[in-house]
């Protein structure tokens, strides 16, 4: 079921599904494959990366995206000219990809205000709902979403500590948790460790190596 889910670091990931799907390609391995569809959850430079989407960007490529991106990306020069910026709560289908927007922000701190409309996504493609939550605190919204796999963020600092995050997955109910948003910009493997011990015998947690 994980085969084709690679984490590329910090809160980046790829799915080679029946599409190719990028979510926040922040680090990319050398030579990377073109996407046919990228997820970008909001503008920090650790998940809006221009550069990189230049790398892994061809005309058919379709960005997801919220409203601020949508509005720096125009700069971009990009190849591709297909962006779609959605807001919390909608949806959209892309290459029968179905996408739902939900909410992601923060609770306790003030790096990512809910006003801002930073996005998180449900994904459902290849028989799975793959829900990444974005930078984001445990939030009410998370009881209601439904996902097989949930990538949470675990450093604390911007985002959910270890604790929190499993906090959340107890609340999520997915079949698997994976972490994500540590080894780079803040946290490390020793958060992602606390998480998964935090939820053994309770909710699966893998730790996945970081595709270089
Ligand atoms: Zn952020």
């Amino acid at each position: 079921m994980l085969d084709n889910l690679h984490w590329l670091g910090h809160s980046g990931f790829r799915l080679e599904g029946l599409k190719t799907i990028y979510f926040d390609p922040y680090q990319l391995p050398k030579n990377p494959v073109k996407a046919d569809i990228v997820l970008i959850t909001h503008e920090h430079d650790d998940h809006y990366s221009p550069e990189n989407l230049k790398l892994i960007s061809s005309k058919g490529t379709v960005i997801v995206t919220d409203r601020a991106v949508g509005k720096k990306i125009q700069d971009a020069n990009l190849v591709c000219r297909d962006i779609k910026v959605l807001s919390p709560g909608e949806d959209i289908d892309v290459y029968s990809v179905k996408i739902n927007a939900v909410a992601s922000y923060n609770t306790n701190k003030h790096f990512h205000s809910r006003n801002s409309k930073k996005l998180g996504f449900i994904v459902m493609t290849d028989g799975l709902r793959i829900y990444h939550a974005g930078d984001t605190d445990m939030i009410p919204e998370m009881r209601n979403y439904e996902c097989d796999i949930a990538l949470l963020p675990v450093s604390g600092i911007y985002v959910m500590t270890a604790e929190e995050a499993a906090r959340a997955v107890l609340a999520i109910k997915p079949k698997l948790a994976i972490p994500m948003h540590y080894g780079s910009v803040a946290g490390s493997s020793d958060d992602a460790i606390r998480f998964q011990d935090l939820l053994r015998g309770k909710v699966e947690v893998k730790i996945l190596e970081k595709e270089s």
